[in-house]
């Protein structure tokens, strides 16, 4: 049996902004920890970021606010964060939930002016989200009064303790009202945490959530891949893994019904046949939809849990989770669709940095690795294309069927070398198949994976390092044969080359290809002009459409990119940098 926010105590108007959010159902720590926090209870809770810990208690403490109570200088509820990025998207929770109520929340956090804070708090509100330093500023200066509380959380304790944070946090404890109800969440329990709850919380309902461990025997045989990324570029990134994995038929997992639309659309836009499955649609459509994947139309099925409950997909090579999911167990379940009948399947997870902790907790409980991999760059999806058609090239020349082909290769070969007679073919199958290059477009996507040395305890915020700008791609996907000639005189530069990455070399971005009239003599002429350069020293150049590639000793990279912005190529200032994917072990 489901059980939904109506069955925790969550009422009609509370609930309708959830469904208008697209929640289908209460998280685990929701339905743990909504029914005692709603009665008034104190609360220990472990939940780390991502598993819906915000609604947890944002829920319950919002319908907890006094039945219509003006938003007032004297907040009825504090919620203590450790950073202000925290504090804005808690705040934004808050927010989203509580218009129901007409709850008004303002966050407040160091490195912004007081006296914005002071007119906001002076106004009156009814939550207030804040750092515990700012928070213990404004109580000293008297502009935060904590008489009126009725409700305090502490989000992420054990994170402001590690920020050092415990005597704020013992502080303004000690402030607030003793008959409030105190809510602790907190991702690990270490002593100081039982400490400071067993001081200020009052026989409070313990909440920790399963840490079974998996039996080894139940997790299929399944490749487990994570990628990091910021969630605005979650929708771009998705599609250039898919476009490398190829998919036979991928089961994309979302958190909401919106989410779920949204990407239908997109990827969708993307060229992918794209349906999805989620709680609000009718029996007929979801009929509609499984036919659609049963009969093999479909490329990806995009859809909610609570929709995917009970699928059994026999042809799924792919699993992947928009987002990490709420729990490793719902992680087991998940990726337990793919891999199916000895087969090898492949669980894909799209992780923002912050959620690095849920990733090392799924680890945990399976005992099975996550690998972190970088994104796949433009050139890794073309070098994998490449490389089907090589396969296919393969198949049919040990295959039968080519006596009739040979006549034309012959026809040709008076006139042409036998080689580009082979690689215009070879061009023409590939774009037949694979479709036209990819161009770039939009801003670059962003890999926010920590660095190798670092990826096993990175779970600190900050611990992550912003590297690659591996320019986005977008366009139509590689289904639509679509006949794209090269310019007269010009031979198409293999894609793989580009990958292919010698030792003591990097690239070099310019952000000026084909359409710009680039070739490789102007960039040559450039480099070896402006920077000093051996033309000899240059490795291989590659001019795609609306950007250049171009291969340097290591040791001179800098001096170029030094160089080439200081001075016009073609009578154009360029954009110019290290090309970072090449720098990377991979
Ligand atoms: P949190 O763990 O609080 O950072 O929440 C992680 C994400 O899950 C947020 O984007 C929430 O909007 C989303 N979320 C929280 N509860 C639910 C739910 N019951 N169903 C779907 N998404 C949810």
């Amino acid at each position: 049996m489901t059980t939904t926010f109506a069955d925790l105590g969550i009422a009609p108007a509370l609930g309708e902004a959830l469904t208008a959010l697209g929640y289908e159902e209460p998280t685990p720590i929701q339905r743990e920890a909504i029914p005692p926090l709603l009665a008034g209870r104190d609360l220990l809770g472990q939940a780390a970021t991502g598993t819906g810990k915000t609604a947890a208690f944002a829920l319950p403490l919002l319908q907890r606010l006094p039945p219509g109570a003006p938003p007032s200088s004297r907040p009825a509820v504090l919620v203590l964060v450790p950073t202000r990025e925290l504090a804005m998207q808690v705040a934004e929770a808050f927010h989203r939930y509580g218009r129901a109520f007409g709850a008004q929340t303002v966050p407040i956090y160091g490195g912004q002016a007081f006296d914005q804070q002071i007119r906001a708090l002076r106004r009156g509100v009814h939550v207030v989200i804040a750092t515990p330093g700012r928070a213990l500023d404004h109580i000293r200066r008297g502009t935060l009064d904590l008489s009126g509380l009725v409700s305090l959380a502490l989000d992420e304790a054990d994170e402001m303790l590690d920020m050092g944070f415990a005597e704020d946090l013992e502080a303004i404890l000690a402030a607030a009202p003793a008959e409030r109800q105190t809510a602790l969440f907190s991702a690990t329990l270490p002593a100081r945490i039982i400490t400071i709850a067993n001081r200020h919380l009052k026989n409070p309902v313990r909440v920790l959530l399963e840490q079974k461990k998996v039996a080894a025997g139940k997790l299929p045989k399944t490749r487990q891949t994570a990628y990091m990324v910021t969630r605005a570029q979650k929708v771009a990134a998705l599609g250039r893994v898919l476009d490398l994995e190829m998919p036979t038929l991928a089961l994309v997992f979302c958190r909401t019904r919106t989410e779920v639309d949204g990407l239908v659309e997109s990827l969708g836009g993307r060229g992918y046949q794209a349906e999805a499955l989620h709680g609000g649609m009718t029996q007929m459509q979801r009929d509609r939809v499984m036919k659609r994947t049963r009969t093999g139309v479909l490329d990806l099925l995009i859809a909610t849990d609570v929709a995917a409950r009970g699928l059994d997909i026999e042809q799924l090579s792919h699993v992947v989770n928009f987002d990490v999911p709420e729990s490793p167990g719902a992680y087991v379940h998940r990726i337990g669709r793919t891999g199916r009948a000895g087969r090898e399947g492949v669980a894909i997870t799209l992780a923002e940095p912050r959620e690095h902790r849920m990733l090392r907790n799924i680890e945990q409980v399976t005992g099975q690795k996550i690998e972190i991999a970088r994104l796949p760059t433009v050139f890794d999806v073309r070098a994998k294309r490449l490389e089907v058609t090589r396969a296919s090239l393969r198949e049919a020349i040990i295959g039968e069927g080519l006596e009739s082909y040979r006549v034309v290769v012959e026809s040709l070969a008076g006139e042409f070398d036998v080689m580009d007679i082979a690689a215009a073919a070879v061009q023409l199958a590939h774009e037949a198949t694979a479709g036209p290059a990819e161009e770039e477009s939009g801003p670059p996507i962003v890999d926010m994976s920590p660095p190798p040395e670092r990826a096993v305890r990175a779970s600190a915020p900050g611990a992550y390092t912003v590297h690659a700008s591996a320019p986005l791609v977008s366009g139509p996907r590689a289904s639509a044969p679509k006949a794209s000639a090269p310019r007269a005189g010009e031979r198409p530069v293999a894609p793989s080359r580009a990958k292919r990455r010698t030792a003591g070399m990097s690239r070099i971005y310019v952000g000026a290809g084909r359409k710009a009239n680039m070739r490789p003599a102007d960039l040559v002429g450039a480099i070896v002009n402006e920077a000093g350069i051996a033309a000899a020293a240059i490795g291989g150049i590659e001019i795609t459409d609306n950007f250049s590639l171009v291969e340097l000793p290591d040791e001179s990279v800098d001096a170029v990119v030094t160089a080439l912005r200081a001075t016009k190529v073609k009578g154009k200032r360029l954009t110019v940098r290290r090309d970072q994917a090449t720098r990377r072990p991979t």
